[in-house]
């Protein structure tokens, strides 16, 4: 590219600022690279477009921007906001900006340069280290109402959300709403609001997903058509999801067309190439469109083992409809044995109960498969003390609870109820399924290795064994016991004190 002014950086395509380009610029003489820069700092005041090419600017040059820190502050500091606010990249060139900002003299761009420096680490998927920075910096700035307070909300709501952990994810993104709302933040408001339907709807919690759901809506219309394109796709998906919940075919057909509409202008890849056409098939479902929810099934892939859960478990409720127990049978059977696995990154408790809920339902209808059966409660229950642990953590530990929004603590506590109801409920199923199998060979316990992630609860007094041999009410046992991270087994069983209280044949005692 020639010399440089301003007007090369309106015209230019971003896409020729690439890394050719950078290595190039670094190239040249302190002077002409000044000159760049004075040419991207021009250009921030014109245009969007003009805006993104001074991003790749001040990203070619971080050296010399990272230089001025000190000999003009005011300069530096316009640049790094821009950099900062404007481009979501927390890549190596953003984290060295922001090591050096930190000791910039400027409390607030000094402040806000540790908001980024741990987003760098979130970003570099140290999920723990950048809790533990970002909690540290919220509790300086809890109460100060500024922008640094609602990005440290922010980013610790979205590291929460990567980890699966419902709880405290909403309660963060309830805060983060509350404080963009104060500061006037479109782009913050919406994306708090893009994680507290996701949440919610993890947690199936439709109660307060409905309302999250109409402030999601607000915020996109905010922000505008134009921007946050991933924001509306996730916005239409939910409107879906819950026509298809509600049954309501022509809700559900006009948020499925939108989507594909959005699809063919914006064509996008990742996780959104499986899920979109995954949801549009339980669209087609809903409607009764068993040939169409095929074809998008099939378009998803060729090879069933290689799909999401989420692809899985649209094509279980499609099989039962298109009277197919061959092919019911095969997916819930690949399904169970998924879920059985250690979670393979954030796998959240939620999705996992809504896909054991189906599979016990699968199995249990005849001819029912007891052992498969007692393989789903098994994860449902692990499932679902999980999710007790996690909230019981969520309360003990996230200081933002003692601001929660009256909204936050319903729903708390709702999730609670529920998940004592299921636990009870899943109890009563295996008691049921091995009460029926007491006639015959009982299935030996499983042999539990004592990493802590096992655990094996008696289906009739729902005490969980402990490694000395006693059986704690799993009330007892919760929350301080279990795995903070990772997979936790579950095997229901029997435990000694109920084993004379079931009428059993002489042999099996
Ligand atoms: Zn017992």
């Amino acid at each position: 590219m020639p010399s440089p002014d301003a007007a090369a950086l309106l015209t230019h395509p971003t896409a020729a600022f690439d890394a050719a380009w950078a290595a190039d610029v670094r190239r040249r003489s302190p002077a002409e690279r000044a000159r760049w820069l004075d040419a991207a700092d021009a250009a921030t005041r014109v245009s969007l477009a003009a805006r993104r090419n001074a991003v790749e600017v001040y990203r070619a040059l971080a050296d010399d921007v990272a230089d001025d820190l000190g000999r003009d502050d005011a300069r530096a500091d316009a640049r790094l906001r821009l950099l900062w606010e404007k481009d979501g990249r927390r890549d190596a060139i953003v984290a060295r900006l922001a090591a050096r900002a930190t000791a910039s003299r400027d409390p607030a761009l000094a402040a806000l340069a540790e908001v980024v420096a741990a987003e760098c680490v979130a970003e570099a998927q140290d999920h723990e280290r950048a809790e533990e920075l970002l909690v540290a910096l919220l509790a300086r700035h809890r109460g100060a109402g500024t922008d640094v307070e609602l990005r440290c909300a922010s980013s610790l709501a979205e590291v929460y959300r990567r980890q699966g952990r419902d709880y405290e994810t909403l309660i963060l993104a309830r805060r983060t709403l509350a404080l963009a709302e104060a500061r006037d933040r479109a782009d913050f408001r919406a994306m708090a609001a893009f994680r507290l339907v996701e949440t919610l709807a993890e947690l199936d919690e439709w109660e307060a997903h409905a309302p999250a759901l109409a402030l999601f809506a607000a915020a996109m219309a905010q922000v505008g058509e134009r921007a946050g394109e991933p924001l509306w796709f996730v916005l239409w998906a939910h409107r879906a999801e819950v026509a298809v919940r509600e049954g309501d075919v022509e809700a559900a057909d006009r948020a499925g067309a939108e989507l594909e509409a959005r699809c063919r202008r914006a064509p996008i890849g990742g996780q959104a190439h499986e899920w979109i056409p995954s949801l549009l098939a339980r669209v087609e479902l809903a409607a009764g469109r068993l040939d169409a929810a095929r074809a998008r099934l099939d378009a998803i892939t060729a090879d069933r083992a290689r799909r999401t859960d989420d692809a899985l478990r649209s094509e279980l409720l499609w099989a039962p409809a298109a009277r197919r127990p061959d092919v019911e049978r095969t997916v819930a059977t690949e399904l169970l044995a998924r879920l059985e696995q250690p979670p393979a990154g954030t796998r959240a408790a939620g999705r996992v109960l809504r896909a054991t809920r189906e599979l016990v339902a699968h199995f249990a209808a005849p001819p029912a498969d007891p052992d498969a059966l007692r393989r789903a409660y098994d994860v449902a229950g692990a499932a679902i003390l999980e999710r007790m642990a996690q909230l019981d953590r969520a309360l003990r530990m996230v200081p933002e609870l003692s601001v929660a929004e009256p909204e936050d603590r319903r729903t708390l506590e709702r999730s609670r109820a529920r998940f004592q109801v299921e636990q009870a409920a899943v109890l009563d199923g295996v008691a049921s399924v091995l009460a029926r199998r007491l006639g015959g060979p009982r299935a030996p316990l499983p042999d539990f290795d004592r990493d802590g992630r096992y655990l094996r609860v008696c289906a009739w007094c729902r005490r969980v064994a402990m490694a000395n041999g006693t059986w704690l009410p799993v009330g007892h046992y919760l929350p301080s016991r279990l795995p903070s991270r990772g997979g936790l087994h579950l095997s229901h069983g029997i435990c000694p004190d109920c084993i004379p209280t079931i009428v059993l044949p002489p042999a099996l005692v």
